[in-house]
């Protein structure tokens, strides 16, 4: 297994909630180093360009208009199989489905307010983290 980086994103519903440091520590417990992080507060249109891969789903309004309700926390995750790992922690899409531990399980309230997002491969992982972090900002 290699060393990898991955994109992560503590969603509104998580920091409404001031849940940013017990989800950290979910994700560091699992070896999962934070490596860039910012709060930030996206516009709807930039919330739209980062989900543009669900456009034609039902839900694509409702999630657009949540991501940017809110200020979210971005970051970089790096570790062993830091892809996977992040999944496996995150828990499944929908809470209701989570395994036991996982920050969704823990934390989430439903499918579309789930807490975080997490890159579902390397290379979409490499797309978003330059969607968002320049190489500066980001130390391993
Ligand atoms: P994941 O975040 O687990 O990779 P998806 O990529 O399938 O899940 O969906 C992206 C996000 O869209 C989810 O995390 C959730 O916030 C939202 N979403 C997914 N399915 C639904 C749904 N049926 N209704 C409302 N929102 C949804
Ligand atoms: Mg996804």
């Amino acid at each position: 297994m290699a060393i990898q980086r991955t994109f992560s994103i503590i969603k509104p519903d998580a920091t409404e909630r001031n849940l940013t440091g017990k989800i950290n520590a979910v994700f560091e417990d699992a070896g999962l180093r934070i490596v860039a992080q910012k709060r930030i507060h996206m516009t709807k249109d930039q919330a739209g360009k980062f989900y543009e891969v669900h456009k034609e789903r039902p839900f694509y309004d409702e999630l657009t208009t949540f991501m940017s309700r809110s200020p979210v926390v971005v970051q970089v995750l790096e570790g062993e199989d830091a892809v996977a790992k992040h999944r496996e922690v995150m828990g499944a899409t929908n809470p209701a489905e989570a395994a036991e531990g996982t920050v969704r399980k823990l934390f989430a309230g439903s499918i579309g307010e789930n807490s975080v997002h997490g890159s579902d491969s390397e290379e979409n992982a490499a797309i978003e983290i330059a969607y968002f972090f320049a190489g500066y900002e980001i130390v391993g």
